[in-house]
């Protein structure tokens, strides 16, 4: 299921090949059973009835119920909904939303926006291992607070968040409680019941399901404003024209990755392990970002000493690794991962931290491919960096 044959890839964090079962499974939806499911006649009647068993697909991954699945273009929109659309609706209740410092952009950003209209945003900071403290959570709630929202596994570090955890206490006080669960959702088990969470967005091409599709999940009851105005589509409550042959892909992908969920975590969970353990005893000065056990099955993060992971990158896609780095080259300047510098990492190591996610495709054979190339890029790069100087360390593994 890679791009290219000749490709290893490992950056399914990024996004995922749409699997052939899902593209054939959607291909109808785009010629002759494309009716417009608001339509009166029988192909759009046909729509319709397609459109709802999907929700009824997605409702039982989650376990929830399917009046409670709304269609979005994808993990971006679901957030900005939750977080705008509660806070809007709550504020003559409250002005005061909490939720952590390594949130995807999707979430921050939409918080730092609220901050502008006038709401107040508590950021709880993480430990070491990336993991949110659910007793601070719990201290930083006041008779103001509308919306908590934590992610059940991080993008970058994939450490799992102890959500049911949160859940408890967010039920407890009464507030909604969302979770960005774009990295988690097919790969680890969820539970919108027994997590107690109140808004959950996910996204298709996270789980081999197509782009620009997503889900966000609203318990019964909940207040919460439209972010999108127009027709009176998924019950008056987000408007526009549903993308009916994405529908169909994302509760195919979801169906397969739940029932395949299991068997191939734990084959992920090998091929990490065995990933992690390589770098470490053949590259020296590298670390670990994110917890060693409550991670995303298929995260490996990271941080070689002395390297940039810009240049790393490069040097691997010359082998026909694709991986990715936490620091962005934007507008001129290299910005370090919020993530990284939330877990407390000095500016040198986040700057050169490598990302693999391993998914379907990968095989013991690329990641033992992969541990042969790593050393070699380490030890070039590391040789034209005016910081390092190798240590007795270096020249065993040499
Ligand atoms: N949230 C998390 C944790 C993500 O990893 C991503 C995508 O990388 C998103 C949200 C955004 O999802 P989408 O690409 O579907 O807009």
């Amino acid at each position: 299921m890679t791009p290219d044959r000749k490709l290893i890839y490992m950056d399914h964090a990024a996004t995922t090949p749409t699997r052939p079962e899902v593209v054939e499974a959607m291909l109808p939806y785009f010629h002759e059973r494309f009716g417009n499911p608001s339509s009166l006649y029988s192909i759009a009647r046909e729509s319709k009835k397609v459109v709802e068993s999907a929700r009824e697909t997605i409702a039982r991954a989650l376990g929830a119920d399917p009046m409670e699945i709304f269609f979005t273009s994808g993990g971006t929109e679901s957030d900005n909904w939750a977080l705008k659309g509660v806070a809007l609706a709550n504020r003559k209740k409250g002005d005061h939303i909490i939720t952590s410092a390594i949130e995807h952009h999707a979430v921050l950003h939409t918080a730092e926006y609220l901050e502008k209209q006038g709401f107040r945003v508590t950021y709880v900071p993480v430990d070491p291992s990336g993991l949110v403290d659910p007793g601070v959570i719990e201290d930083s709630i006041t008779d103001k607070t509308v919306l908590i929202s934590i992610m059940t596994a991080n993008n970058e570090i994939g450490t799992i968040e102890p959500i049911r955890e949160i859940g408890s206490i967010a039920n407890n006080h009464g507030i909604p409680f969302h979770t960005d669960a774009v990295q988690a959702a097919g790969h680890i088990p969820l539970s919108v019941k027994d997590d107690d969470i109140t808004l959950l967005s996910l996204s298709a091409h996270k789980f081999y399901g197509p782009k620009g599709i997503g889900v966000l999940y609203i318990k019964k009851g909940t207040r919460i404003d439209p972010l999108l105005h127009g027709g009176g589509q998924e019950r008056n409550r987000r408007a526009g024209t549903e993308n009916l042959a994405g529908i169909v892909g994302l509760a195919t992908a979801l169906d397969i990755a739940v029932r395949t969920m299991n068997e191939e975590g734990d084959r992920l969970r090998n091929l990490r392990d065995r990933l992690i353990s390589g770098i470490e005893s053949a590259v020296p000065h590298t670390r670990l970002n994110g917890h060693p056990t409550k991670r995303l099955p298929g995260n490996v993060n990271m941080s070689v000493e002395f390297i940039e992971g810009e240049s790393m990158l490069l040097l691997l896609e010359g082998h026909g690794i694709c991986a990715s780095t936490g620091s962005a080259c934007t507008s001129g300047s290299l910005e370090p991962s919020h993530v990284l510098m939330a877990i407390g990492l000095p500016h040198e190591l986040a700057h050169g931290s490598l990302r693999l996610t391993l998914g379907e495709a990968n095989t013991q054979e690329e990641v033992d491919k992969v541990l042969e190339v790593i050393p070699g890029v380490a030890a070039k790069l590391r040789a034209m960096s005016p910081l390092y100087s190798p240590t007795e360390k270096d020249c065993h593994v040499q």
